[in-house]
């Protein structure tokens, strides 16, 4: 039978199962990993387009982390290069860096307000490099206070309403918990201290890692088209199998949507190629005002290629949706789609055969390094089982 060769079958050729694929395969298991879509590296896939550029098919990308011994892991399979992801958001004809910093008051203030407001910021938030959108929005400093308002208003909510298709009245200051506000002139999106590109793909990262005698990778094929759920099992041809699955793909659609689908963001793509140096300041630059989109990547820069002319990607949000091949990208998290997870959790938790792991099967989103992190901690429960 197609399985027999097998000890374990790895749904999903991501990073989360790329990851467990190799770890089972360093420990002497057979691994079998089936994928849905023709390539592997799930939404960190690139390649190379008919110009030479390395783009990323499902939006950009860029390896951060605190943890050394993350990178350390990344390191074993490709090699990285430091690269300091820079973001901005244009609006008004203006622009200004991301997060927003004292260069975003120097461009929309007249310049004796913006002197006070740096000050009284400084004296507010003293020793700190950032603080949040929602620390400013309760100074005491009615300047600050009028900057938060004026970021809010301008950016945040336009831009998050039409990340999350709600209106922008309806979004809460509260989402703005975590979202961090420069105090200085200093740029860059995350301040860990790994930041990295891979010197020649995330692709070839991920051809690195599957490339073991024990794995075997059968693209273009989904899963749930050879294995059935039984009561407790998965089963092939109506027989339950022996191998062990690990399953990272949705919850919702290995259960065909008994409890209803689980509510996701998507995103299309518009591709555009011109024969100019640049197209903008940063490789993702934000547009919170304009219609439809909400930011263009500009691959030339993400990272820098030397090529003739630019190549960018306009990014427009949009509901997920099977029926018309949505990929799901962005949980969308509220009390009710927890609840309804949870049922779908509960209902996984009853089969014997299959583990869960990665951002689909966890219904969560997860950078890169949290993807890892939960892809080894999962082989380390499955090592001691063995
Ligand atoms: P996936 O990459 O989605 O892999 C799951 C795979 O399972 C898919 O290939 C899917 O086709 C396959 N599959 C599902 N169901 C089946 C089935 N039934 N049969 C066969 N195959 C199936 N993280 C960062 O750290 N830095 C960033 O800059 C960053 N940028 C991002 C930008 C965007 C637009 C998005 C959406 C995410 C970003 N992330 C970033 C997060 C990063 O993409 C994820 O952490 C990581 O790709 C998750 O890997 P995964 O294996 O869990 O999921």
């Amino acid at each position: 039978m197609l399985f027999d060769p097998f000890d374990f079958i790895i749904v999903g050729a991501g990073l989360s199962g790329g990851v467990v694929a190799r770890e089972l395969a360093e420990t002497g298991k057979k691994v079998l990993i089936i994928e849905r879509r023709n390539h592997i590296a799930g939404n960190m896939f690139d390649y190379h387009d008919e110009r030479g550029f390395l783009v990323q098919k499902y939006g950009p990308h860029t390896f951060h982390t605190k943890d050394e011994s993350l990178y350390e892991y990344m390191k074993k399979y490709g090699e990285w290069e430091p690269y300091k992801l820079k973001c901005g958001a244009s609006w008004g004809g203006k622009y200004s860096p991301t997060p927003f910093n004292f260069q975003t008051i120097d461009t929309f203030y007249p310049e004796k307000e913006a002197k006070i407001l740096k000050s009284e910021l400084l004296s507010e938030f003293p020793n700190r490099e950032f603080v949040t959108v929602v620390e400013l929005l309760e100074a005491k400093s009615s300047n600050v206070r009028n900057y938060a308002s004026f970021l809010f208003k301008e950016d945040y909510a336009p831009y998050t309403s039409k990340q999350w298709g709600v209106s922008p009245e309806t979004i809460d200051v509260s989402i703005l918990k975590r979202v961090p506000v420069r105090l200085s002139y200093k740029e860059g999106y995350f301040d860990d201290p790994y930041e990295v590109m891979p010197k020649d793909s995330f692709t070839t990262f991920f051809e690195n890692l599957l490339n073991h005698p024990n794995i075997e990778v059968r693209l273009g094929t989904d899963a749930l088209e050879l294995l059935t759920l039984g009561t407790d099992r998965f089963l092939f041809d109506g027989k339950e199998i022996k191998q062990h699955v690990v399953y990272t793909g949705a919850l919702d659609t290995l259960f065909e949507y008994c409890y209803g689908e689980l509510p996701y963001r998507s995103l299309k793509f518009e591709w555009f190629y011109e024969d100019i140096e640049s197209k903008q300041p940063v490789a993702v630059l934000a547009y919170p005002q304009e219609k439809g989109f909400t930011r263009v990547t500009e691959y030339k820069k993400l990272p820098y290629q030397n090529i003739r002319g630019t190549v960018y990607a306009v990014e427009y949000p949009l509901a997920a949706s099977y029926k018309n091949k949505l990929e799901p990208y962005y949980p969308v998290l509220t009390a009710e789609s927890r609840a309804l997870y949870e049922e779908y959790s509960k209902l996984f938790a009853k089969f014997k055969n299959v583990s869960k792991c990665g951002r689909l099967a966890d219904f969560r989103y997860y950078n890169m390094d949290q993807t890892l992190a939960n892809a080894l901690s999962l082989v380390k429960r499955l090592k001691d089982t063995l």
